[in-house]
């Protein structure tokens, strides 16, 4: 029985409702009256249930997606600005007991070189990436209570927030590891984490069994209720997202968004960001042998949908994906991406030949995080460095009411042009700086409140002169 207050996995995130949603949305998505009052509550702006959506996501009339796109960019400048925030993966170790059929770091893969970084390589990776510029990282690690127990985490967690290498911090850590417990939540809060994310990897839990066939990702019910754990671990901000490619993605969608339906019935407040990643060939994974496959097209309407069914949630996109394809889901309400990364456990600090062997799967965007932030100001976008919500306590909903309010103008654009700031003072090429400059200077003036504009124009001038880390 569906209930999107259950705390059980299988009754909120209901087999029966997404099959009955799947049935509804093909029986209807040629009524176009339909599909027309869907898009116009869309354009409310103040979100879609799984049903709307799915609908639309069924639609193939070709005016009504060109509709929903345009709606989905609306949405993320209205809500986003133009500022994309920037962040790296940190591997910290591949060890891994679980057996996931799409990833190469499975328990019975014996030809991956196994690594776990010490706290002194931890040092070395987070110098390296505070040498690109970056201030914001997701540390990733295998599920291996042996090898990398909750309190190697935490005591990484540690590490990463106390190196300051030049004028470089780490100044926000999320985290991506395997579903734990309320008090291991409790206790990566205590250490200070942005937001915790975990994919569900698949919402169908027939499939989920046989790509998770051992270790303790099998439990499907566990892992789905990993996020409702989290919330009572006093975690607030939480990612959520699918790996596209295991099931059908219109299952994904519904499931994907009664996950985001029951976190704010139950909780409050909906999942932070949601994450879009697809298979990737690795190792010894290909992603061909995957029947559920889904081309750019499909994969940028997911987006769209996503964008206009949640618009206080941000959403992310990783390297798995090319230079094209990002370019176009930044145009679809992406308000997060990586740039620079490496997939493998110690792969900043390392030559670059040496790491192939440890990697997650193949990145797609090859490009130095300099080339990506270039790159972002010339499509007209604001690479941000930005990590004061959580730092301010700003999270939650204290970030959804800010996001709400309208007041993002007033407090994220001012703070992403002077992490901007920092960015071309400290790490950017020339070109990059010079088109940085200009940038920030246009778009000062796009600051709403007088007050805030002049203290921000007053702070940049302090950036120029040493000074760092400002914020609203
Ligand atoms: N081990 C943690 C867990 O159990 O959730 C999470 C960390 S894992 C390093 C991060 C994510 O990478 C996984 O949740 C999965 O969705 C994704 N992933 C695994 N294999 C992949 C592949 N071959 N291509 C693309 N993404 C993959």
């Amino acid at each position: 029985m569906y209930d999107v207050k259950s705390m059980k996995a299988d009754e909120f995130i209901s087999h029966d409702e997404i099959l009955e949603t799947l049935k509804w949305a093909d029986e209807n998505k040629s009524d176009l009256a339909l599909v027309d009052s869907i898009i116009a509550k869309a354009k409310l702006k103040k979100g879609l249930s799984h049903r709307e959506a799915s609908l639309l996501l069924a639609c193939d009339d070709k005016e009504r997606l060109e509709e929903i796109y345009r709606l989905a960019k609306e949405i993320k400048l209205d809500f986003y600005g133009n500022r994309i925030v920037m962040f790296a993966p940190l591997y910290l170790s591949n060890y891994c007991v679980n057996g996931c059929v799409y990833c190469p770091y499975h328990a019975k893969n014996k030809h991956i070189a196994r690594k776990k970084l010490s706290q002194e390589d931890i040092v070395r990776e987070v110098t390296a990436l505070e040498d690109m510029g970056h201030k914001r990282l997701a540390i990733e690690a295998g599920e291996d209570p042996r090898n990398n127990p909750i309190e190697y985490i935490l005591e990484s967690i540690k590490t990463i927030y106390s190196i300051n290498h030049v004028n470089g911090a780490i100044r926000r850590v999320n985290v991506n590891i395997a579903a734990t417990t309320v008090e291991n939540y409790h206790r990566l809060k205590e250490a200070g984490i942005g937001t915790y994310i975990l994919f569900q990897e698949t919402y169908h839990n027939e499939s989920y069994l046989k790509l998770h066939p051992s270790g303790p990702k099998h439990d499907y019910a566990y892992h789905t209720e990993a996020m409702d754990r989290a919330m009572e671990g006093g975690i607030d901000d939480v990612g959520l997202g699918v790996l596209f490619g295991l099931e059908l993605y219109r299952y994904e969608l519904a499931g994907l968004l009664m996950h985001a339906e029951h976190l704010e019935a139950v909780h409050g407040v909906g999942p932070h960001t949601i994450s879009v990643p697809r298979i990737k060939r690795a190792d010894d994974i290909n992603p061909d042998d995957f029947d559920n496959g889904i081309d750019d097209e499909t994969f940028l309407k997911i987006i769209a949908v996503i964008r206009i069914s949640v618009p206080y949630t941000g959403m992310i996109i990783s390297t798995r994906e090319s230079k094209s394809v990002r370019a176009r889901a930044l145009e679809l309400g992406i308000s997060q991406i990586s740039g620079g990364s490496r997939t493998s456990v110690g792969g900043y600090a390392e030559e670059e030949e040496d790491d192939e062997n440890s990697a997650q799967f193949d990145v797609s965007d090859n490009r130095s995080l300099d080339e990506v932030v270039r790159w972002l100001m010339e499509l007209g976008h604001i690479p941000s460095f930005c990590t004061a919500c959580y730092r301010e306590g700003r999270t939650g909903d204290r970030f959804m009411s800010l996001c709400k309010s309208g007041n993002i103008l007033n407090c994220c654009h001012p703070n992403a042009l002077m992490t901007l700031k920092e960015y071309l003072m400290d790490y950017a090429s020339p070109e990059t700086k010079e088109i940085g400059e200009a940038l920030i200077r246009k778009e000062l003036e796009n600051i709403p409140k007088e007050n805030v504009r002049k203290i921000t124009g007053e702070r940049i001038l302090k950036i120029e002169n040493g000074e760092r880390d400002f914020r609203f």
